[in-house]
């Protein structure tokens, strides 16, 4: 096979290890004879994957006794749903902190009356607003905490006067958390948990139930919670992908270790956007994000874009073209992309610069 260096924004790459498993269990699940997605949820093999998977989830990420995870299909684009659903009854507040972040928002304005609290709309997300106000008679205030397509991250949980829920899809498992801040926490896994197909939820339990309106059983998440996630049937490949996936993470040394690592990935290849005449970064530096790295050509260099790209292509690099709605690169390195692809992209915007200097 082809050796690449995957930058892909989502799906994404994952360990090795979870996919060799995969394989190995498509063929046949912990001995059963039968490949995993042929396999009866309601079995007790497939059960012990799904309490390995949340006890993981809690291991891994320290979460609280009075918090309960969730998984469930839909992604994170249903998650949005579900927190207006399940939280909104007069008020909700958004930090619109990006397109994911004003989706979000766009649900809770179809249910009820809610606003963005602060924008960086007007320069096309490039920062994380500060300063702002978070008012107190908000039924919730909702963040994305790390804007995939224009590599922002919020780099602190949020002391909130209000119920603090946050979409965490693209930075979730990439540093600690102190998840009792939140009120809930949500995502797509397929940025840095596991393949599309399954989204999770954290969800402090006690804020349930306070809304008025009719929720309808599958958008109710505590039929999910009493369902312990197979209300209905769960994607269960995703899921053991998923597990397979933390289980490495846990191997790595956990949340705290990856995120040294995660912080030696990022400071490498931000300190070549920099230093290198021919690029420059497009976050504000203080809002950097630790997980998808967004560069354009510098001044003067713009031409140059669609040859990088061919260069960089021909170096075996994948996945590193920006989002269609703001252009220029983007490098997603994920806790599975190792130390040695980031090298291997900054090696690569050195051997360009030498070339055109
Ligand atoms: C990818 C992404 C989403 C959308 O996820 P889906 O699972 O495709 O619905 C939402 N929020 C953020 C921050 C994302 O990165």
């Amino acid at each position: 096979m082809k050796k690449v260096h995957n930058f892909t924004a989502g799906p994404c790459i994952l360990p090795q290890q979870a996919i060799d498993s995969a394989i190995e269990a498509l063929k046949d699940f912990k001995g059963t004879g039968v490949p995993v997605i042929s396999i009866s949820h309601r079995t007790k093999e497939w059960e012990a994957v799904m309490n390995e998977c949340r006890a993981l989830w809690k291991e891994l990420l320290n979460i609280p006794e009075d918090y309960e995870v969730v998984f469930l299909g839909g992604g994170a684009s249903m998650g949005f749903l579900y927190v207006a659903m399940n939280f909104l009854e007069n008020k909700a507040g958004y930090l619109e902190t990006g397109v994911w972040a004003k989706k979000a928002l766009k649900e809770a304005k179809g249910l009820g009356n809610a606003y963005a609290v602060a924008s960086s709309a007007e320069t096309v997300y490039n920062y994380i607003p500060k300063g702002y106000e978070i008012p107190a008679d908000l039924d919730y205030f909702h963040v994305t905490t790390n804007n995939t397509i224009y590599g922002t991250e919020l780099h602190e949980d949020l002391d909130c006067p209000v119920p603090l829920i946050a979409d965490m899809s693209s930075d979730i498992m990439s540093r600690p958390v102190d998840v009792s801040k939140y009120a809930m926490i949500y995502g797509g896994a397929q940025k840095n948990v596991g393949p599309a197909g399954v989204a999770f939820f954290i969800i402090k339990k006690d804020l349930l139930g306070k809304v008025s309106r009719y929720i309808p059983t599958m958008l109710d998440l505590r039929t999910h919670i009493n369902g312990e996630s197979m209300f209905n049937t769960p994607p269960v490949f995703a899921i053991y992908v998923m597990n397979e996936t933390l289980k490495w993470l846990k191997e790595q040394g956990g949340v705290e270790a990856i995120y040294e690592i995660n912080k030696k990935k990022a400071e490498l290849l931000y300190a070549e956007i920099d230093r290198n005449p021919l690029f420059k970064g497009t976050a504000a530096v203080e809002d950097r994000s630790i997980m998808n790295v967004c560069f354009v050509m510098a001044e003067g260099y713009e031409a140059l874009q669609d040859e990088f790209m061919a260069y960089a292509k021909a170096q075996g690099m994948t996945g590193i073209k920006g989002h269609r709605s703001v252009g220029g690169f983007r490098a997603s390195i994920y806790n599975a992309c190792p130390m040695e692809s980031v090298q291997a992209l900054v090696d690569c915007m050195k051997e360009f610069e030498q070339q055109h200097k």
